[in-house]
């Protein structure tokens, strides 16, 4: 019998009243650890229902108050930072390394969200006319609800709660089914950290609790991170339903090779950036676009190095790469190496069949590497989201820019160059949201805002930083005079701002 992932609700770890699970696994082992809850409309209700009733009262206490709770929360994550990191590697199968790092990323946002009695100030004007003043405040939202993928089951979700919550709202937060431990962890460490029950609740589930989050009249906001096909739904129907909607989707992350390049710098921060995570980040790079001569220097370079990657469990120390997340998608990706193979391009290195003894049955796929891609092959087009990295020869940076423009989506990008022209020109004309010059997975720092472009995000507003302090809150701009007996008279015109 496994232990079964439960949900929390109201400050309590609550099993539901769904008698739908699905199993969790182990990755490296290929063994189900656990089963999870599938959220019902009803237990998907009672944890919207506990945040409503939650939020007044939060909302109420001062902003400084509030991140006292932050601040202490922030200590607990850095005490528990390696047992959230294997609570991730265990369910997800990156390297332990790899999950404290994300669990960092995460922790960056909450000392963010930390300054918010400063983020929220607002802005007074003194006399807009005579004897009158305006100023603008932000206020919180209400319930919001966010909606999280595999890939970061720690740093996604603290894209999110962190200034959420700062703010003044109230969360629901419904994990990726797939890794949903971390969660559970971070709801009870702020529960210690002295955050009152019900304002912020864990609810395990799939489309069935999704979709009573997007049309629920008492949730005000939704952030999503996901693929492209589910963003756009959840845009579309969370918007259709009167709510604000930030939601992330998909990726397919160019990084242009110059021939001026340092060609050991690009071959590192290559590898590293396809193979890092098993190539389950939304800002991999996937698509080496080899400039002019370099492409048979690159691609004579790179051959040894994937060869040469050391993939086992996420625990062992001497592990470079992962599994990938589940047995389909382990299918899903040999079978994108048979479509490039079928579509004509050379596969240098081939991952489809890796031995990693005693885990026969992990879920895992060796680094795998294609040369001469074009446009117009599938494994070019869509996302692979996994350890497969293909190299494009265009002749010059115009014809990159173009391949990169026209793509469907527009998340990360990076050039590797000395050439601070080339790089000018690239990160100017480039229809991507986040550049990188020299910088492979240049993933903006908490204080900024994370996003990508075109069918990579659909909603207006970015994660985290500025964008993430606005999404959250809604602007009131109020205009006062105080009229004085004194001079007061009668106006029978249009009052205009004298
Ligand atoms: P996914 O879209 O399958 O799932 C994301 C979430 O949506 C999960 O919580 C899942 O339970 C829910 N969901 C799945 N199907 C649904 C449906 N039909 N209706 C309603 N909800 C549904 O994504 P995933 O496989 O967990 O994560 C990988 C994807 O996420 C990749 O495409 C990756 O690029 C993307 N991603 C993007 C970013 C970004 O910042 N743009 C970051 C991380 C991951």
């Amino acid at each position: 019998m496994q232990p079964t992932i439960q949900h929390f609700i109201n400050g309590k770890r609550v099993t539901g009243k769904s008698e739908r699970h699905a199993s969790v696994f182990n990755p490296a082992t290929g063994e189900v650890s656990a089963e999870v809850a599938l959220a019902s409309v009803d237990d998907t209700r009672a944890a919207i229902a506990a945040a409503h009733t939650a939020y007044p009262g939060w909302a109420g206490t001062t902003p400084l108050r509030r991140a006292r709770v932050l601040f202490r929360f922030r200590d607990l994550i850095e005490q528990h930072r390696r047992e959230l990191a294997s609570l991730i590697t265990r369910e997800h199968g990156k390297l332990l390394s790899d999950a404290e790092g994300e669990v960092t990323r995460g922790l960056e946002v909450v000392e963010f969200a930390c300054g918010i009695p400063h983020l929220l100030k607002g802005e007074h004007s003194e006399n807009v006319g005579t004897g009158v003043d305006s100023w603008s405040l932000r206020q919180p939202m209400g319930v919001c609800a966010g909606i999280t993928p595999f890939n970061f089951p720690a740093m996604v979700p603290m894209w999110m709660f962190p200034i959420a919550l700062a703010c003044g709202n109230s969360f629901v937060l419904k994990p990726s089914e797939r890794a949903p431990s971390c969660p559970l962890r971070l709801a009870e460490l702020l529960q210690e950290a002295g955050l009152p029950d019900g304002v912020f609740n864990v609810l395990n589930g799939d489309k069935q609790a999704v979709d009573v989050l997007l049309t629920d009249p008492d949730v005000a906001a939704v952030s999503f991170v996901g693929s492209t096909p589910i963003a756009e739904y959840i845009y579309q129907t969370a918007s259709a339903h009167g709510k604000r909607v930030q939601a992330l989707g998909g990726a397919k992350n160019h990084m242009v090779v110059m021939p001026d390049a340092d060609l050991d710098q690009v071959s590192n921060a290559l590898m590293g950036a396809a193979f890092g995570s098993a190539g389950e980040r939304c800002m991999a790079i996937s698509v080496a676009v080899a400039v002019g001569d370099v492409a048979d220097r690159l691609a004579e370079q790179l051959t040894p190095l994937v060869r040469a990657l050391k993939v086992g469990p996420g625990t062992s120390p001497e592990a470079e790469m992962g599994p990938v997340i589940t047995a389909e998608h382990q299918a899903r990706i040999r079978g994108y190496i048979e479509t490039g193979l079928t579509e004509g391009a050379s596969l240098l290195v081939d991952g489809r069949e890796i031995d990693v003894p005693g885990h026969d049955k992990g879920f895992f796929v060796g680094g795998s590497l294609f040369d001469h891609v074009t446009p117009e092959m599938r494994i070019y087009r869509e996302e692979i989201f996994g350890p497969v990295l293909i190299i494009v020869r265009v002749p010059d940076l115009n014809t990159a820019l173009r391949f990169i423009n026209e793509h469907e989506y527009g998340n990360g990008t990076a050039i590797f160059t000395r050439d601070g022209a080339a790089a000018r020109t690239f990160s100017h004309a480039v229809q991507v949201g986040m550049v990188g010059i020299n910088v492979p997975i240049p993933v903006p720092m908490a204080y900024h805002s994370f996003g990508g472009w075109k069918r990579s995000l659909f909603g207006n507003l970015n994660m985290h930083g500025p964008d993430g302090v606005r999404f959250y809150t809604r602007l009131k701009t109020v205009t006062a005079r105080w009229p004085d007996e004194r001079t007061e008279r009668t106006e029978f015109v249009m009052p205009t701002m004298k």
